[in-house]
């Protein structure tokens, strides 16, 4: 209601939606209990669940969708952007925009940063000057005498 409240109202009266509504696409309808879901074109579809026929919309830029997907990207043990996309759309949840909110929860994830980073490594020093000269075997021997 808070972000889709003409869509809603449009819906509930039999009206069409406008044409510059997000939500126009994907033809959405209102179940028993007033939710957004997406109306799709698979309504004669007997072998499948509600559920994954007709998804809840949820907003991108709202809190409840950055919950979602930071628990479903939890659930699938911090997986990748796709994994994650089809753990949500399994579950039965079509958030608008969710590749790119996916994307930016993923790039911020702390695990994530540390189990996709790249290692560190140390800048070597200079070579000396007898490693760098082409010269006969042990012309440049060095003995440590006191190591163990
Ligand atoms: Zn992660």
């Amino acid at each position: 209601m808070e972000i889709y409240r003409d869509e809603i109202d449009s819906i509930k009266h039999g009206k069409s939606l406008h044409n510059n509504s997000s939500l126009s696409q994907l033809s959405p309808i209102l179940d028993v209990d007033d939710t957004l879901r997406v109306g799709g074109r698979l309504r004669n579809y007997k072998d499948c669940s509600d559920l994954s026929k007709h998804p809840i919309i949820l907003p991108k830029h709202h809190h409840i969708s950055l919950l979602i997907v930071r628990h479903f990207h939890e659930k699938v043990a911090h997986q990748g952007r796709s994994l994650t996309d089809g753990a949500i759309r399994t579950a039965g949840f079509w958030i608008l925009g969710s590749r790119r909110l996916v994307s930016s929860l993923l790039h911020k994830c702390v695990i994530c940063r540390k189990l996709r980073g790249c290692f560190g490594c140390q800048q070597m020093a200079d070579l000396p000057q007898d490693r760098l000269t082409p010269s006969p075997p042990f012309t440049f021997v060095g003995v440590d005498t006191f190591g163990p």
